[in-house]
């Protein structure tokens, strides 16, 4: 199950005021362990503490807003991927957060990195992936992009178009290169996820179908090129996905596929790649999967599929992003104003305005995403309010927590931490009324260190070389 509810249309309100699913907290003060970096604990001061860090120093320090991630747990999701995946190749996808440090702690961990544009190959390379460990994403690859990963020698290019492979084709003649190529498929699963983030159904930019026939043409094509080396398949279905009914019928179809492939050619294709999307918790109502119980009904959806279409085992890929860097980031806020908002019934709402919003977060704004939040400076023992979240922005939907039980005590001075920042929220990031970005620190045995710097005035004043 998703929790993403547009404009409250899709659940009536419990008695509460608040959408059903969410519940009265029994403790404000207590931290639901799945929702927060592994370790994060409140000290005797009442201060939320993650990797050994008081946040109310890493505000102090670094200033708010600030995304804190917590490095050892970013290593140790990475690590629990490989141990629950031995076999399987584990890709980072880069989109959901990437620094140089954070490339370096995954080619550290022994995992590869996905990348869509010429920022990110930079980045990552910088960071010391490897290029072989790279693989090149996107439905609209430049002739530059191309070419750089192929002079680079990144490990695998997903292509994803006919005009693509062409492209790819010709860059090959002009440098004298060889590509390994899997070709991205749309295999028409519905994931039961926001439409904006589900990928393989068929009316979408990504992917080649496998039902219009696209996708073995492509295969074929790619097969018989003298440049280009067939890894295989690639299917991603889309993100913060929980059950794995839809990893399943992918699984099913893409092997149908293989096999076809096969009738085609009389030639096994080596790989295929089921994409990311692994889901995590963002509320106390989501319930991720642990990733040894998703590896073991994957191992045994392949076993099946294999044996139901007599396709050898092929060597496996995985490309989560969310499930790894997620979790391990906190956003840290500070409250500025708190407003009181009359609702129909007697009911009444609190506002509480931090000094970020949809410029940090565009998730809530873009696609409905729900969040949780905490008082991080202190404890409190005044009853839960349901309270809404919002930012400095100068839209109406500049929402960051639509519905959350906070203390009715918050006010102006006191930060609020919002677990789960680590993924797509500093990617995602905009300067949306010229407002700086905010910085990321790692966090590691009680220190931090700054590894994207905060934006300034005077970085927004140099990119405005106009009159
Ligand atoms: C976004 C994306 C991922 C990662 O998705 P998560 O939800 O962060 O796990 C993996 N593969 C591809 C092709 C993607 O586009």
């Amino acid at each position: 199950m998703t929790h993403m509810h547009i404009a409250g249309s899709i659940h009536a309100d419990a008695a509460h005021g608040g959408p059903q699913w969410l519940e009265v907290p029994r403790d404000l003060n207590a931290l639901d362990p799945k929702l927060w970096p592994r370790g994060t604990v409140r000290d005797d001061q009442g201060r939320i503490v993650v990797a050994g860090a008081p946040l109310t120093d890493v505000a102090r320090e670094h200033g708010t807003p600030v995304y804190v991630i917590d490095e050892e747990d970013f290593r140790s999701r990475a690590r629990e991927f490989r141990t629950a995946f031995p076999t399987w190749d584990i890709y980072y996808a880069g989109k959901a957060l990437l620094t140089r440090r954070v490339a370096r702690w995954a080619a550290e961990e022994g995992l590869g990195l996905d990348v869509t544009t010429m920022g990110e190959m930079r980045i990552a390379l910088a960071g010391g992936m490897p290029a072989a460990r790279l693989g090149l994403h996107g439905n609209n690859k430049s002739d530059e992009e191309i070419r750089f990963a192929l002079e680079q020698g990144v490990g695998r290019i997903i292509v994803d178009s006919f005009d693509e492979i062409a492209r790819l084709e010709r860059a090959c003649v002009d440098g004298g290169h060889r590509a390994r190529v899997m070709v991205r498929v749309t295999t028409g699963v519905e994931a039961h996820t926001h439409e904006y983030i589900a990928t393989a159904h068929e009316d979408q930019k990504f992917g080649m179908s496998i039902t219009g026939g696209q996708a073995l043409t492509a295969l074929v094509r790619c097969h018989s090129s003298q440049y280009l080396d067939l890894a295989g398949i690639h299917s991603h279905i889309g993100s913060q996905i929980f059950d794995t009914h839809g990893f399943e019928v992918a699984i099913r179809r893409t092997m149908r596929l293989a096999s076809q492939f096969r009738t085609a050619t009389g030639v096994e294709l080596p790989e295929l790649d089921l994409g990311g999307g692994f889901g995590i918790a963002y509320t106390s109502a989501d319930t991720p999967e642990p990733t040894g119980d998703i590896a073991a009904a994957f191992e045994e959806m392949i076993d099946h599929e294999c044996r139901a279409f007599g396709l050898q085992r092929p060597h496996l890929s995985i490309e989560p992003g969310r499930a790894i860097c997620g979790p391990a980031g906190v956003a840290v806020y500070e409250v500025g104003t708190v407003k009181v908002v009359d609702l129909e019934g007697g009911r009444s709402r609190v506002y509480i305005s931090v000094d970020g919003g949809m410029s940090d977060n565009i998730r809530p704004a873009l696609y409905a995403a729900e969040y949780s939040a905490a008082l991080a400076n202190r404890t409190s023992d005044a009853e839960p309010v349901l309270s809404r979240v919002v930012g400095k922005h100068c839209e109406g939907g500049d929402i960051l927590i639509r519905d959350v039980f906070l203390p009715a005590d918050v006010t102006i001075g006191d930060l609020i931490a919002v677990p789960g920042s680590g993924a797509y929220a500093r990617s995602m990031a905009s300067n949306y009324n010229q407002i700086p970005k905010p910085p990321v620190v790692s966090a590691k045995d009680g220190a931090t260190s700054v590894m994207l710097r905060r934006e300034t005035l005077d970085d927004l004043m140099r990119l405005d070389v106009g009159e």
